[in-house]
């Protein structure tokens, strides 16, 4: 492509949307972001107004190509990633929102959940979606719509009606309502798509009375699909790829052969491991997911989440007070040689994968009369990498593949002592890269792997730079014995002991 070709990368997250340029060698050249409101209408459910988000996001484009002096037409490509699951109808006719978009968090659907499973049919949706049942996926949040409202029943009977994700919401309106399409990544995480069929499933689609002509068609997630309405940015620009969050941040990671894994340390933190061509069903119920599909080849991943992490840290600001702000724990903990046998299992909302238990409470153990706020502040940190090495043994166990290293994103993993401490658990190298907005930067790659920016793979990986690599410090023994402990914590955490 010409030099002076740049990509353009949208992320649709929960709470904002961001636009952001890049030239060919990856770099971000300018960027521009803004909030998005949520909604609260009633207790457990979370929505948001599905014409801002489209709002939000074309004026960030607009303001990045203003504000980098880009013209459009430079604009090799754009790139799309966007916060999964989240739901919205929408009339084929005006492209007006019928209803509220049903944010990934929302609970209003969880009775049908529980339905699925009283029926029994809990192992079947797994064993065809890769997802344990939850009212996160978007296939209860449809349901739900169209059982809440009989007028929206009878336009989705008649044909009238779509329904998409954001990726899908955002295609439908960049293309001028003239494609109603999503990609694998993110049709993986409806709860109706069969990931080893490569399609939607009518079974599923019965068992929760969706009529099919509501669905998008699904797409590879490097592609050119069309061009832009040439009237919303000032040119027809293609759009090239298209991933959801978790996914995008995966590929901007690099993790392009099987065992390769991110870790995202944020608020929680979300874990995935490539797992190559086959789909492994888990057995610790982690949920198995497409990676993408590129070139008509797919590829699959383990997801596991873990709740609370980064916000195990924000307690010891706001619940304790022993630390002003979040990054002041790395000096607390870093005062002390050891947690001192102090064990801190940090369960404030549950426990997710691969435990399990959303009546686990959080527990410290292990409680001297030498102990002081800086033990507890490095017990913190150790149990968020904990709860890692938890969720990589699962992954290991599942898909029978070792970790080589571990590749890590997310505002926590600005935390030197907590990266080194991972890597001391893991055993295995903690991998930080330079430009640690992998979401963006995966949409990116894959648009401008479609686009010709990037000749393949390889080609990315050699745009992908290591700010810094921890090496583990501690022998097997060390390492089993302090995973021994906080095993014994964990156990001491779980309801029902
Ligand atoms: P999210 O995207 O989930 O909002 P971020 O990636 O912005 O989260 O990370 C913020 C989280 O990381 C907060 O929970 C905060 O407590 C934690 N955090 C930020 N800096 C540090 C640090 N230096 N050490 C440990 N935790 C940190």
């Amino acid at each position: 492509m010409p030099a002076d070709q740049v990509i353009l990368a949208i992320d649709q997250g929960t709470t904002s949307s961001r636009a952001v340029l890049f030239d060919a060698s990856g770099t971000a050249l300018g960027s521009a972001q803004q909030e998005t409101r949520q909604q609260y209408r009633h207790p457990g459910w979370v929505e948001q107004d599905a014409t801002e988000i489209i709002d939000v996001t074309f004026a960030m484009v607009r303001q990045v190509i203003e504000e980098t002096g880009v013209e459009a037409g430079q604009i090799a490509s754009v790139g799309i990633t966007n916060q999964r699951e989240t739901a919205i109808l929408w009339d084929r006719a005006s492209g007006e929102p019928v209803a509220p978009a049903i944010v990934w968090q929302s609970r209003q659907s969880a009775p049908l959940v529980a339905d699925i499973r009283h029926r029994g049919m809990a192992e079947r949706y797994q064993r065809i979606t890769g997802l344990v049942p939850d009212a996160y996926f978007s296939a209860t949040k449809i349901a739900w719509l169209l059982q809440s409202d009989p007028d929206l029943r009878r336009r989705a009977d008649a044909g009238d009606l779509a329904f998409g994700t954001v990726d899908s919401w955002l295609l439908w309106h960049l293309s001028g309502g003239t494609h109603h399409v999503t990609d694998y990544s993110n049709a993986s995480r409806t709860m109706l798509y069969d990931i080893r069929k490569l399609a939607w499933c009518d079974e599923l689609l019965a068992d929760l009375d969706i009529p099919r002509a509501l669905l998008p068609e699904v797409r590879g997630n490097s592609e050119l699909l069309f061009e832009c309405d040439a009237d919303l940015f000032g040119a027809a620009i293609p759009v090239g790829g298209v991933a959801g969050d978790q996914q995008a941040a995966m590929f901007g990671q690099a993790c392009f052969a099987p065992g390769e894994a991110k870790n995202t340390y944020g608020t929680g933190s979300f874990l995935l491991m490539q797992t190559g061509s086959e789909a492994t069903t888990s057995e610790h119920q982690l949920l198995t997911t497409i990676a993408w599909g590129i070139g008509g080849k797919v590829e699959y991943a383990l997801e596991g989440a873990i709740f609370v992490t980064g916000s195990a840290v924000q307690w010891l600001r706001d619940g304790l007070g022993i630390i002003e702000s979040a990054a002041e724990v790395e000096a607390l903990a870093g005062s002390v040689e050891s947690s001192d046998g102090v064990a801190f299992v940090p369960a404030l909302a549950g426990l997710g994968a691969p435990h399990w238990d959303q009546d686990a409470r959080g527990t410290i153990t292990g409680i001297t009369r030498g102990t002081s706020a800086a033990h507890i502040a490095r017990a913190t940190l150790e149990a968020i990498a904990f709860q890692t090495r938890d969720v990589i043994d699962a992954m290991e166990a599942d898909s029978g593949i070792g970790l080589e290293e571990l590749r890590v994103d997310g505002g926590a993993s600005a935390n030197d002592l907590l990266m080194q401490i991972q890597a001391n658990l893991l055993g295995v190298p903690v991998v930080r890269p330079k430009y640690v907005e992998t979401t963006v930067l995966g949409a990116a790659y894959l648009s401008g792997l479609a686009s010709s920016v990037w000749d393949d793979r390889e080609d990315v990986r050699a745009s992908w730079e290591v700010d810094r690599r921890f090496e583990p410090e501690w022998g097997d023994d060390e390492r089993s014995d302090r995973y021994g402990k906080w095993q014994d914590a964990v156990r001491r955490s779980l309801s029902g002991t």
